[in-house]
């Protein structure tokens, strides 16, 4: 799961995994003819023995299985190789009016690494218990996700529907790592140019029970810390730029900026998800006496921190430059950092230009 843990910032749909269970209402005793039919399960659990997890992810043969699934259904295929060895598969199953933005439904062909040790069945095996349990890496996040769509595309054909929009089906490589060489190029592509998306949905969270959940303006969590140094002294003798002078003033910033997007909401134009969220979490500062803090000394250093959430639409590389100038100018002494998950990943930057540059970064040590 991700964005830039949600790479299709384009449009921020979510659909919730269904249930794996769904699939799993058949006894113990048919298990072993079971294994060998052509049932949604058995694609499964061949898709799941297909080892994509990383640092070295089997796209080859997880491509050709899907592939080959998505030509028994008559779906149009296409591999899209931005990067080498790190290919796009796009499916395509083409409706009645062509001419209307299409329906996009996404999944990654990654998952995280697993420690077999630590499974009770290994975790390639794709293991179905008699209960119809079945133990696998990226059984939920999120394999079952593209053979959700493709055997929803096999019911529907079956009842010999047409669907009006075209359907397309992206399955995109490296999502657990942060996208770079697959969502994030494929978006910027031709190809996904001429898809004329009017909608998209994506992977959101397992569901234990046979709902859907469908999410939007799903934001991204930011924890950002600002610092502010500045002269230490006595109480008595008031500074220029003392550090919670600094830190005060940076606090002032910020608060405007949470009431400017609060106002919004307050005055019914959007809603609480729809704006960027900002809300002090702690603020740490004084030098510590035995009895609390020295209340005549001004400290040298200040820090507060802030729960920041970033709504689909915002850039993120605008945000940190208001972070960097706004909040936390060096020019006043200050410095911040920013935490967030990138796939699974927690990643932090401090003062560097460029999100891009970090994100290639972390690729480049094998986060
Ligand atoms: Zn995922």
């Amino acid at each position: 799961m991700a964005t830039p843990q949600s790479h299709f910032r384009f449009l921020a749909f979510s659909l919730s995994i269904i249930h794996i269970s769904l699939f799993l209402s058949t006894t113990a005793t048919q298990l072993p003819l079971l294994e060998e039919q052509d049932t949604p399960i058995t694609h499964f659990q061949r898709y799941l023995r297909i080892n994509t997890a990383h640092p070295t992810p089997d796209y080859t043969s997880a491509v050709s299985f899907l592939k080959a699934q998505a030509q028994s259904l008559g779906l149009k295929t296409q591999t899209l190789e931005f990067v080498q060895g790190k290919p796009v598969l796009l499916l395509t199953w083409p409706g009645s009016n062509p001419s209307l933005p299409s329906l996009l439904l996404n999944s990654h062909l990654d998952s995280v690494p697993a420690e077999p040790e630590k499974w009770l069945h290994n975790p390639f095996s794709a293991h179905r218990t008699a209960s119809g349990a079945i133990f696998a890496r990226g059984a939920q996040d999120d394999k079952c996700i593209a053979i959700q769509y493709l055997e929803a595309i096999r019911n529907l054909k079956s009842q010999s529907f047409t669907p009006h929009r075209t359907i397309h089906i992206s399955l995109v490589p490296d999502e657990e790592i942060g996208g770079i060489d697959g969502a994030a190029k494929f978006v910027e592509s031709e190809e996904f140019n001429g898809l004329n998306v009017g909608f998209a949905l994506d992977e959101g969270q397992a569901s234990p029970g046979d709902e859907f959940r469908v999410f939007y303006s799903d934001r991204v969590p930011w924890n950002v810390k600002i610092r502010a140094k500045g002269r230490p002294g006595h109480g008595s003798r008031m500074y220029d730029g003392s550090a919670v002078e600094n830190l005060m003033e940076s606090v002032e910033v910020v608060s405007r900026f949470r009431e400017s997007q609060f106002d919004v909401v307050k005055a019914g134009k959007a809603l609480n998800g729809e704006v960027v969220s900002v809300n002090p979490v702690y603020v740490k500062a004084g030098v510590v006496s035995e009895d609390g803090f020295a209340m005549n000394v001004q400290p040298s250093e200040a820090e507060a921190g802030f729960d920041l959430r970033l709504t689909p639409t915002t850039d993120p590389e605008e945000m940190r430059r208001r972070i960097a100038e706004e909040w936390a100018p060096a020019v006043r002494n200050m410095s911040y950092e920013v935490r967030f998950l990138m796939g699974n990943v927690a990643v932090s930057f401090r003062h560097l230009s460029s999100m891009l540059s970090l994100a290639a970064f972390f690729v480049q040590v094998g986060f």
